[in-house]
């Protein structure tokens, strides 16, 4: 090996230390090393069927078999990615909003729904260095490193009180009402992650006045729509803020609900003041991803095109949305019901009121450590468990697993 200089050019990187795995893949990991053949994975963040696969829906089948045969040309798309996509993926959160709000929005499509809440905090940093976004305590794990690496300060508001598992409202609103104008707020839009615990109307209703008042912008995570309870349903938080506030960010990811996770199909929209600001956003957000990647992949984008533009997909995607909603919501109910029968004592009640995929178990640290060691039940450290990973082979195991680290706690 040659002999290496300091500030030699081979040794660039030689200052640069093993980062320690990230907590969640780390699960993954640990599970995959686990030999036990009654192993249960509930870290994941995906969707999973009573097989444990994470399917692609048929009606995003049939519109990526459309579109391969049709395609003539993999020549470059543009900047802001498909537009039809932008159009009618926005018109999808938005519902009948959309030809309303047209002028007023600025779109592009994005690197999934982590390449749409990246464009958003890079625009905030561009126009707003001195913002503050403010995201809910807790959030997702990856919302802070990826909007606070563009520069933009981070804080966290209230948000889930452990002991009702419930929204802790009025502390979030108590937080909210001493914002100064211009403060951005990170709202998720529908399934909470990773609490499962979503504003009902009524408090939308009243976050929205207080943003409307204090002059707050909002900036909607919408990750899951169509897993909470439908697709019009989980958007109605964002579509009413969307009606009363001059101005609204939106990350909008397809991973989920289109099953198009690796695809990486996303969009960020912004609703301005007005058209001739949603103009110039527009030419922002094109400017900041050309700086970063020049223009985002078109496959999964055409994809949800093609599903959202052909009635007869629409309605077979909607479907098989409604169906992994149904299926989620039964789980539930299963591990509810399994859990009560073995310690009728206790309330597991909560279970069945939150929605999407996660809940958070509320357990010490020791009993979630316990429970991936010795029950081989695997979670990440802060007890998070995706439903989608019980099924009705399953739900006894864990049941008697979460049982016994209580009972040992
Ligand atoms: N927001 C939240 C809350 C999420 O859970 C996820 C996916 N795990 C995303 C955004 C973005 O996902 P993706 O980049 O895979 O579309």
């Amino acid at each position: 090996m040659p002999a290496r200089r300091a500030g030699d050019a081979s040794d660039m990187f030689g200052n640069l230390e093993i980062l320690p795995p990230d907590p969640i893949l780390g699960v993954t990991a640990a599970f995959r090393r686990d030999r036990d053949p009654d192993k249960v994975d509930l870290g994941v963040g995906v969707y999973r069927d009573e097989y444990g696969n994470t399917p692609v829906p048929g009606a995003v089948r049939a519109a990526e078999q459309a579109v391969l045969s049709e395609q003539t040309t993999k020549v470059y798309v543009g900047p802001a990615g498909n537009l039809e996509f932008n159009e009618r993926i926005v018109a999808l959160a938005l519902g009948p909003l959309a030809p309303q709000l047209k002028e007023r929005i600025a779109a592009i499509q994005t690197v999934g729904g982590c390449g749409a809440l990246r464009m958003g905090a890079e625009l905030l940093h561009a126009a707003a260095p001195d913002a503050v976004v403010h995201v809910s305590d807790p959030t997702w794990a990856n919302h802070e490193p990826l909007l606070g690496n563009s520069g933009i300060a981070l804080q966290r508001y209230p948000y889930y009180e452990p002991s009702t598992r419930s929204v802790a409202f009025d502390q979030m609103l108590g937080h909210l009402e001493r914002l100064p104008p211009g403060a951005v707020v990170l709202l998720h839009g529908c399934c909470h992650n990773p609490t499962g615990v979503d504003l009902v109307p009524a408090q939308w209703d009243a976050v929205a006045d207080v943003l409307e008042r204090r002059g707050l912008v909002p900036f909607v995570d919408l990750a899951y729509q169509g897993f909470g309870d439908d697709l019009d349903t989980d958007a109605a938080g964002l579509r009413l803020l969307a009606r009363r506030l001059p101005t609204l960010l939106l990350a909008i990811s397809c991973s989920k609900n289109f099953g198009l996770y690796r695809e990486r199909a996303g969009a960020f929209a912004v609703v301005a003041e007005n058209a001739a600001t949603a103009r110039a956003i527009a030419t922002h957000q094109a400017r900041i991803g050309r700086r970063m990647y020049s223009m985002p992949p078109d496959h999964g984008a055409a994809i949800a095109a093609r599903v959202l533009s052909d009635a007869t997909l629409y309605r077979a995607w909607a479907d098989e949305v409604a169906a992994m909603v149904a299926r989620m919501k039964q789980l539930r109910s299963l591990l509810a019901g399994r859990l009560g029968a073995r310690r009728p004592d206790l309330d597991f009640s909560w279970l069945t009121r939150q929605k999407g995929m996660f809940s958070l178990l509320g357990l010490a640290p020791a009993a979630i450590g316990a429970l991936c060691n010795e029950e081989h039940v695997y979670m990440p450290p802060d007890g998070r468990i995706n439903l989608a990973g019980v099924s009705d082979t399953n739900v006894d195991r864990v049941a008697d697993a979460i049982v016994r680290v209580i009972e040992r706690s």
